[in-house]
């Protein structure tokens, strides 16, 4: 929003009403905005700002006003953009519950993050810059491993080159935030491992055991059958290098290259990744939504712990947490189970002790 904040109220309830009738939302949901923008303008605004001043029921006694449209009027009254239409226009006008945006206010950083070193379209600064101006205090970094070539997946040798150009970064980020230009902020450093069709990780040991944080994700063979995918993952999350299990089943769900979930047996894998405390992430690609939510709920009823991660490839994709955590939400995730709303402290004691 660049209007100035000093809009009456009524025209913050027909823009969320706008917003809401453009993505489609029930009318029922649209109207009510109407309503409360209808009523607002028969009131004026001196007899508004006295109700919403006085004792009692106030506002919420007009009929029309409820709950959330009285907090609308009352955040405009005082000079604010309503926090509800802030996260309308983050989101192209779907409605977010409160719990799923309470679940986002949580997270500290995003575990699953590509620069141009593999497949992302920017720079690690950048990358950085803008998700500490999304208010968080920390990215890892993972970018591909060896084997996936097409991606461009990093040598050891490259890895190594990265993580020096990670800690210059970080001093500079450092520095920054001791000057006081910005809030502190570091670029955690990760990778993104290809589990390998015997289930191994795609990286050497040594280095990914200097590693912050390492995602494990499937991206080779996806079709094969359970029997094979299943000791796969297994492996996999077995192997003490390992900190989260990326994109669970694999899966495509917009676009024309769609592609069908990958078979295994979740509620083996789910449980292995309780036995030896890996975080199943919640990816919250657009095109992925993965793992999807019957599943989900699983590794909740497991006991799994959760990373809700972008896996950004580029800048304005780190702002696609929030349909992560709607998901999550809805399935049940609390946020003292999710790793990445610990701070960067709390996040690499969790990956340090659970690796031994
Ligand atoms: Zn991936
Ligand atoms: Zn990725």
């Amino acid at each position: 929003m660049t209007e100035p904040a000093t809009l009456p109220p009524s025209v913050y309830l027909r823009r969320i009403a706008f917003l809401l009738e453009r993505a489609l939302e029930p009318s029922y949901r649209v109207q009510a905005f109407r309503r409360a923008a209808a009523v607002v303008d028969r009131l004026g605004a001196e007899e508004l700002a006295r109700l919403a001043a006085g004792p009692g029921a106030g506002l919420r006694a007009l009929p029309g006003i409820g709950e959330v449209t009285e907090r609308v009027i009352r955040e405009a009254l005082a000079g604010e953009v309503p926090v509800y239409l802030r996260r309308l226009e983050a989101t192209g006008g779907r409605p977010v519950s409160e719990g799923a945006a309470a679940l986002r206010a949580a997270l500290r950083g995003d575990c699953h993050t590509h620069s141009d070193w593999s497949d992302g379209g920017s720079p690690i600064a950048e990358m950085a810059e803008v998700a500490r101006a999304l208010g968080h205090e920390y990215i890892v970094l993972s970018d591909h491993s060896p084997s996936l070539t097409v991606a461009n997946g990093l040598s050891p040798e490259r890895l190594l080159a990265q993580l020096d150009e990670v800690a210059r970064l970080n001093e500079r980020l450092a520095d920054q935030a001791a000057g006081g230009a910005a809030p502190p902020f570091r670029v955690l450093t990760g990778i993104e491992v290809d589990i390998l069709e015997d289930g191994s990780l795609d990286q050497e040991p040594e280095l990914l055991d200097r590693l912050d944080v390492v995602v494990a994700s499937v991206h080779s063979k996806l079709r094969m059958p359970a029997r094979e995918m299943t000791p796969r993952m297994l492996a996999a999350v077995a192997n003490p290098h390992m900190d989260i299990l990326g994109h669970v089943t694999g899966r495509i769900v917009r676009g024309r290259r769609g592609r069908p979930e990958s078979q295994f047996h979740p509620e083996a894998v789910f449980a292995a990744c309780a036995d030896h405390g890996v975080a199943v992430e919640v990816n919250a690609r657009p095109e992925r939504q993965d793992p999807p939510k019957r599943l989900l709920r699983l590794a909740v009823e497991a006991g799994c712990l959760v990373a809700i991660d972008t896996d950004a490839h580029a800048p304005g994709q780190l702002d696609w947490q929030l349909g992560g955590c709607e998901r999550a939400f809805a399935c049940g995730v609390d946020p003292d189970r999710v790793v990445n709303a610990r701070d960067a402290a709390g996040l690499l004691e969790w990956s340090r002790r659970r690796r031994g």
